[in-house]
């Protein structure tokens, strides 16, 4: 009894792993091949079909999932990608208030480091502009005094 069981347990699972091997040909004789799901419940599951049932859009046609579990993978990745990007969007938005407030912050702080530089360049400019007032004068001066000397010579 218990080897007649498992002789019908392994028969089982020994079908279930030919379930990929589906027959390439449908009833009506027509090929049959791999397709990708297109559809929003099964997005990129793929699945046999008959050639003849997807020309004339018949149902009746060979029908069956391709049972991948590297593509239930992949979509579980994918949901999770897609759960990541809801996360990020969520992050990004909450982010938002606090990046204003950070781009305000660094502004004023341009600012200030632009008036703070401004400033200085200004004096510079002050510094130089009565440096050079001061050597003119200076010139001036120099140029009188030694006209005047001379002056003084001739006279
Ligand atoms: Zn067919």
């Amino acid at each position: 009894m218990s080897q007649l069981s498992s002789a019908g347990s392994s028969g089982l699972s020994l079908e279930r792993s030919s379930q990929g091997g589906v027959s390439s040909r449908c009833w009506c004789g027509g090929e049959v091949t791999t397709y990708t799901s297109k559809t929003d419940e099964n997005p990129y599951r793929r699945f046999f079909r008959c050639v003849g049932g997807v020309k004339e859009k018949n149902e009746k046609h060979m029908f069956r999932w391709v049972d991948d579990p590297l593509l239930e993978e992949i979509m579980m990745v994918e949901r999770k990608q897609n759960q990541l990007l809801e996360d990020q969007k969520k992050m990004v938005t909450n982010n938002v208030e606090l990046q204003k407030e950070m781009v305000k912050e660094v502004v004023e702080k341009v600012e200030k480091n632009m008036i703070e530089i401004m400033r200085q360049e200004l004096m510079v400019a002050k510094e130089s502009m009565q440096k050079s007032i001061k050597k003119r004068i200076c010139v001036v001066i120099v140029v009188a005094v030694s006209m005047a000397w001379l002056y003084g010579k001739m006279i």
